[in-house]
């Protein structure tokens, strides 16, 4: 569906008061002069500071402003998932409120997906105006292991800058902390045209940074649910009982050792130990008891995945409807 709005600009906000002025009017500077319509989407994810009074002022004085407040801070994602939901505009380009990410990289974005038909153009921070030591190079480590894991070529998964195509912002759902991964998201919905622009950064002018050190460990612990859920998401059972069935071959197998071991030196009228005190006997138990369990976790995610409703599990790009009630076309049967 195509509407009248060419673009929104999504901007989820954590007390940042103090930028908030200089960023719309920073958009405006440089949007105004070209033939686009626009809307500013500013999605107030429960500031304490005067960011909402802010905001209201701005849009008594400006009719593109849509802004929305969250009852309490619920996190970037799901202030995203709220901007996502509202934005009209045919392409959706999302930023940092802090003035970190520059506006000025908005037309080009905005081109490379209108006229390159790209679904999705992730900013690339090359040159970062942040702490070296506690955000620069954990964020290359983490950055290495998220092109590892999704196979996606980009260098800044988690930059704030980024600009989709209306669908995949419709698509996507974002959730928990998964904004660092919106681009890996994607691509498993099937939107695989994606690419990077290097965009300018600046230093936090106003205010701190509302990510502390746990970022990291979060963002790692993510990065494995998202491996996860891509590969196995629709399909549990199939690395539950994966696990679960080599578990349970490995408890069989050294419980028929023991069996057989024991068998043999009774025929043979050997002095046998106690089953129980051959290590296999503690072996051929837990590996049993893990692979059952394994087995039980397999079904349950099949008896979730199943109740989920109808909870679309698939994305359709096209579709070709029949033209005529028969499968004999006008045409033929004139002939
Ligand atoms: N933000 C938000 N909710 C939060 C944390 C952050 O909406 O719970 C916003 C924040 O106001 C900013 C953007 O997300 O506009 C990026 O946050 P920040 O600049 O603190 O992250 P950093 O640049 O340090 O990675
Ligand atoms: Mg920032």
């Amino acid at each position: 569906m195509s509407s009248t709005l060419d673009l929104s600009i999504v901007i989820p906000l954590l007390n940042e008061e103090e930028s908030l002025e200089q960023l719309v009017d920073w958009i405006d500077a440089t949007l105004s002069s070209r033939p686009l319509n626009y809307e500013i989407l500013l999605i107030d994810d429960g500031s304490t500071d005067r960011s909402w009074e802010v905001i209201d002022a701005l849009s008594r004085k400006r009719g593109h402003i849509n802004a929305i407040q969250f009852s309490r801070n619920y996190g970037k994602s799901q202030a995203l998932n709220a901007g996502f939901a509202a934005a009209q505009g045919n392409v959706v380009i999302t930023m940092d409120a802090d003035l970190q990410d520059s506006p000025e990289e908005i037309p080009e974005l905005y081109r490379m997906i209108v006229d390159e038909k790209y679904d999705l153009v992730s900013g690339w921070k090359r040159k970062r105006y942040d702490n070296v030591l506690f955000k620069n190079l954990p964020s290359k480590l983490f950055n290495w292991a998220a092109r590892r894991a999704s196979g996606l070529k980009l260098h800044d998964f988690n930059c704030g800058l980024k600009a989709y195509r209306r669908e995949v912002t419709q698509q996507v759902d974002v959730y928990g902390e998964m904004h660092r991964y919106i681009p890996v998201l994607a691509a498993h919905k099937g939107f695989t045209r994606i690419t990077e622009k290097e965009v300018k950064h600046q230093a936090r002018q106003f205010g701190v940074t509302k990510f502390g050190s746990e970022r990291f460990i979060r963002g790692f612990l993510d990065l494995l649910t998202i491996s996860f859920l891509t590969r196995f998401g629709n399909r549990p059972m199939h690395f539950f009982g994966t696990l679960g069935g080599i578990m349970v071959f490995l408890g069989v197998m050294s419980a028929a050792y023991i069996g057989l071991e024991k068998l043999g030196a009774v025929y043979n009228g050997n002095p046998m130990r106690l089953v129980t005190n051959s290590p296999w006997f503690y072996i051929s138990l837990t590996t049993i008891l893990i692979g059952t369990q394994l087995f039980i976790a397999g079904f349950l995610g099949e008896l979730i995945q199943r109740n989920r409703g109808n909870k679309k599990r698939y994305v359709i790009s096209r579709s070709i409807k029949p033209r005529f009630a028969t499968h004999v076309t006008p045409e033929t049967t004139i002939a």
